[in-house]
């Protein structure tokens, strides 16, 4: 792909990200103080409409998409009948294609405790913007809208197709969703209609993220039989099964997970190798009655050289040979979420862009890595078939989820600078006569 922009059209791309800058934070701010929180997802339209007004005021055609009462009920059966609306802002260029679609996630994680700054309050404190949702990932959206005006600012026209959607539900995950998964399955991202996607989750502003590992969210159940307390031997300890079960899965299982690393690096690297953790147990109902249920929950993380088929296989391996092996062993087995690893090509158009842009801005090359947790990567991959996708957006990914979340502005304006540069390459650019 040649390298089409000429050094004065960067330049005054990077000139023109400097002078919107606090545009950009009074953008991020507005959405910030609109508390969309996950779970349930409160405040979507609000949020939706905040930043589809924002589009438009850029020129944008912008489109609501919205859920009947069934899909609601079907796709977000944890939001509590909550409205869910996404929107999708389109800015065409004279040529139908490329498109590069930019996607964020609007909903953010409950806040817990102990804020020294409110919450939903958007204060910029030293050089950082504080709020739930200013790493992961409202400043993802503010960059991405950004990064465009940059490029328009510095009086060019980009020549292909630039898309900007807010997403629901991205936080409560699902097999399928209200949000990026609703958009691919109305065929609104798709491999005739898109070329590239670009989610700006916070990765650092010098890493280009590939993929993420696989996750696999279940429940067993070991089933018993009840007699009194004072008569176990009448009875099948549903509680005790479920014991042996965990024992063997941590003893012998989780050691063996734990010596598969990831092939690329994960980013914390602490999420490097595979696992699988035990997170709820419920079982028995009273002191004096041998309990005929005991259910835990699990988690399964996935690294990338792993299969959904291969590791659900594994656990019922250790489950039917207790079958085979203990008296009186029974379980049931359920998933709540499986989503495969996935990862894409570095040698495309879409992520050499990025690192020549990263490149040019930071002075190095990018580090290629792997999304600890999965995203909504795996619909536009997996689903639509798209395999120019990536995660790059501002951010730190350790500010996820945590007290007093902040995002750096220094950080904001870098990653500005480079979406505008990678975006003005991957589209091409013409000067306005
Ligand atoms: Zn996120």
């Amino acid at each position: 792909m040649p390298d089409i922009l000429r050094p004065e059209d960067k330049q005054a791309i990077i000139s023109a990200a400097d002078s919107l800058i606090e545009e950009a934070i009074d953008f991020l701010q507005g959405m910030l103080r609109i508390p969309s929180i996950n779970p349930p997802g409160v405040a979507y339209p609000e949020c939706a409409s905040y930043i589809g007004e924002r589009l438009a005021a850029l020129g944008y055609q912008v489109e609501y998409i919205t859920l009947s009462a069934a899909e609601n009920a079907e796709l977000a059966p944890y939001g509590e009948g909550l409205p869910r609306t996404n929107v999708l802002g389109r800015l065409p260029g004279p040529q139908s294609s490329p498109v590069i679609h930019f996607n964020g996630h609007m909903d953010v994680v409950p806040v817990g405790m102990d804020w020294s700054t409110p919450p939903f309050g958007g204060e910029v404190r030293a050089g950082r913007v504080y709020g739930r949702g200013a790493a992961d990932m409202k400043g993802g959206i503010a960059a991405q809208v950004y990064a465009v005006e940059a490029i328009r600012r510095a009086g060019l026209q980009l020549q292909g197709t630039v898309e900007q959607s807010g997403v629901v539900d991205e936080e409560s995950t699902g097999n399928r969703n209200a949000g990026m998964g609703l958009l691919v399955e109305r065929g609104l991202i798709s491999s005739e209609r898109t070329d590239y996607v670009v989610i700006t989750e916070p990765l650092n502003i010098d890493n280009i993220c590939l993929g993420h590992r696989g996750a696999i969210w279940g429940e067993i159940q070991t089933i018993g039989r009840q007699s009194h307390g004072s008569t176990p031997a009448q009875g099948v300890n549903a509680l005790e099964h479920m014991a042996g079960f965990i024992d063997e899965v941590t003893g012998q299982l989780a050691p063996r997970l734990r010596q598969r690393q990831n092939h690329y690096p994960v980013v914390p690297a602490t999420a490097n190798a595979a696992s699988l953790s035990f997170n709820v147990i419920q079982g028995g109902t009273n002191v004096n009655s041998v309990p005929d249920s005991c259910c835990v929950a699990f988690d399964r993380r996935l690294v990338t050289s792993e299969s959904l088929a291969d590791a659900r296989q594994e656990l019922w391996d250790i489950l039917e040979r207790r079958v085979q092996t203990i008296p009186d062993f029974r379980y049931e087995y359920k998933e709540r979420y499986a989503a495969a690893p996935t990862w894409v090509s570095a040698e495309t158009p879409l992520v050499q862009s990025f690192a020549s842009a990263i490149q040019h801005i930071l002075g190095r090359a990018p580090g290629y890595v792997c999304s600890p947790g999965t995203d909504d990567q795996r619909f536009v991959v997996q689903n639509a078939g798209i395999e120019q996708c990536i995660i790059y957006g501002p951010g730190e990914i350790t500010q996820a989820h945590i007290v007093d979340e902040s995002l750096a502005i220094a950080d904001l304006l870098v990653s500005i600078k480079i979406m505008a540069l990678a975006t003005a390459e991957l589209l091409g650019v013409q000067r306005h006569a």
